[in-house]
């Protein structure tokens, strides 16, 4: 049976506040969106920003949603709490409502942004101090009435990212002023998710421990530091609630003993989905800016590989898929492609040895380039230790002009036959063809071998010692980096 859509009221440049009816919202009227309720987080943060008009990519924004749950105390009453809609298990908490309430049409959403450099929307800059009284069932125990300063007006921060299919809770949670009394959690994992991000972001550790049946209680684990945190699942709603709050903490930051390699591989994955290619030490700063203290070359190298695995797949996973994608781009694209198998006396048993491949873009394209091809070759690293050839054209700009490609298990005069020949035979269209190259033994014997086509009267060949071929590369790049670093980008993303 097809799932009922439902309908859901986002709102934004306001501020949540408490009522008689519990948690409201105010500010511009909201815009309504349909959406399916399995759509994952993901997908409803894309469809969020094209609401709002939020570009996280260029303005780095903070984003936060919480929803209005509703806790039935009467007939037909509700009392709405605040519930934090950190990934897609709270988010389908949320889109279930009215399948749950018939009475309740709508899911209201509310969405916090927050520029770097920009303050909050003027509605909410007074900031005001909030006495929350919390009553408890007496049958789930005395964790108590909780008094607490509920600054209801900051800034609620987060990073977002619509491309990350499993949330991490950082894009929900920055800070230890969000915690607060009354707030509601799907259940105790989310909660001790929440908890745990506000510790590693604080530099402040604490420890919990169950103090009966669905009840727990954090505490600093620094004596001198009153800061703790109860919370209970309420009968009432089901949910995990805040019910007593003492914060901040009045504690030193220390600076973590040990790195949580899980929890670092949960932030850059989210930056890794969005742009494979960034440096470790790119990694390094952002973790620095966002998180707050240094991370070891060593630990970002490890977080950005179990984020890459998480994202991309393993090495095994790529070198499965890449027949399927060569043959997609082949269908798709008109890829010209070459595989290079090592022969065995059972052609049963060929096994991978190359694979060349050109766009047919680049191919039309060649015709109106310099007359001059420029290869080189690179090692990938990972699993499988393969080699990437490159073959790159000169543009009238003096641009690089991608060319052709081969991923090889080895780089021999045999390969460099079978590469140098399939592109004078399949990629370009004419004679007098200059080769550069560097000045390597394996290129000379197959240049200088009888019948080459890159010598006279087919073409000419440069051979170019290391000192002289990096300044000829630079030549034609306008932004001075070698032609191995123009193509570093394609050969680090795995095949
Ligand atoms: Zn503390």
């Amino acid at each position: 049976m097809a799932e009922l859509e439902v309908s859901v009221y986002c709102y934004w440049n306001g501020c949540i506040k408490y009522g008689r009816e519990g948690v409201y919202y105010e500010g511009p009227a909201p815009k309504k969106i349909i959406v399916n309720p399995k759509i994952a987080l993901n997908r409803l943060l894309d469809e969020m920003y094209v609401l709002t008009g939020v570009d996280v990519d260029k303005q780095r924004s903070k984003v936060k949603i919480f929803g209005r749950y509703p806790s039935v105390v009467g007939q037909s009453k509700f009392q709405y709490l605040l519930l934090p809609v950190v990934n897609n298990s709270s988010l389908e908490t949320m889109l279930e409502v009215p399948s749950k309430h018939p009475s309740v049409k709508i899911v209201e959403l509310y969405l916090e942004v927050k520029s770097e450099g920009v303050t909050g929307p003027a509605a909410c800059s007074s900031k005001r101090q909030k006495t929350v009284k919390v009553e408890r069932d007496s049958s789930t125990g005395n964790i108590g009435d909780a008094a607490v300063d509920a600054d209801m007006t900051d800034d609620l921060n987060k990073e977002s990212n619509p491309g990350v299919p499993k949330p991490c809770l950082s894009s929900l949670w920055l800070d230890d002023h969000d915690l607060r009394v009354g707030l509601c959690f799907k259940d105790a994992d989310e909660l001790k998710k929440a908890v745990d991000w506000c510790s590693i972001k604080g530099m402040q550790k604490c420890v919990v421990r169950e103090t009966g049946t669905d009840e727990c209680m954090f505490e600093c684990i620094k004596w001198r530091c009153k800061w703790s945190l109860g919370a209970a699942k309420m009968e009432n709603h089901g949910l995990f609630e805040i019910i007593k709050y003492t914060g901040p903490h009045t504690c030193r930051p220390v600076e973590p003993e040990k790195s949580d390699s899980e929890f670092e591989a949960d932030e850059i994955e989210r930056l890794v989905r969005r742009h494979p290619t960034l440096s470790f030490s790119e990694l390094q700063n952002w973790w620095k800016a966002n998180i707050g203290h240094e991370l070891e070359t060593s630990e970002v190298q490890a977080a950005k590989e179990e984020a890459i695995k998480r994202a991309f797949g393993d090495w095994d996973q790529s070198f499965e898929d890449l027949p399927k994608l060569m043959s997609a781009f082949q269908s798709s694209n008109g890829l010209l492609v070459d595989w290079k198998y090592d022969l065995f006396p059972n052609p049963k048993f060929a096994s991978f040895c190359g694979v060349f491949w050109a766009f047919p873009q680049s191919i039309q394209g060649f015709q109106h380039c310099r007359p001059l091809i420029l290869v080189d070759t690179k090692e990938l690293k990972g699993k499988h230790q393969l080699k990437l050839m490159i073959a790159s054209g000169v543009d009238a700009a003096d641009y690089y002009f991608p060319l052709a490609f081969a991923v090889t298990k080895e780089v021999s005069s045999d390969t460099w036959r079978w590469f140098l020949t399939n592109i004078k035979e399949k990629v370009t269209q004419r004679k007098g063809l200059c080769l550069i190259s560097s000045p390597h033994p394996d290129i000379l014997s197959v240049i200088n071998e009888p019948g080459s086509q890159w010598k006279e009267p087919w073409g000419l060949s440069q051979v170019l010692s290391e000192t002289v071929l990096v300044p000829v590369l630079s030549r034609f790049s306008r932004t001075g980096e070698s032609l191995e670093a123009s193509w570093r980008n394609g050969s680090e993303g795995g095949i």
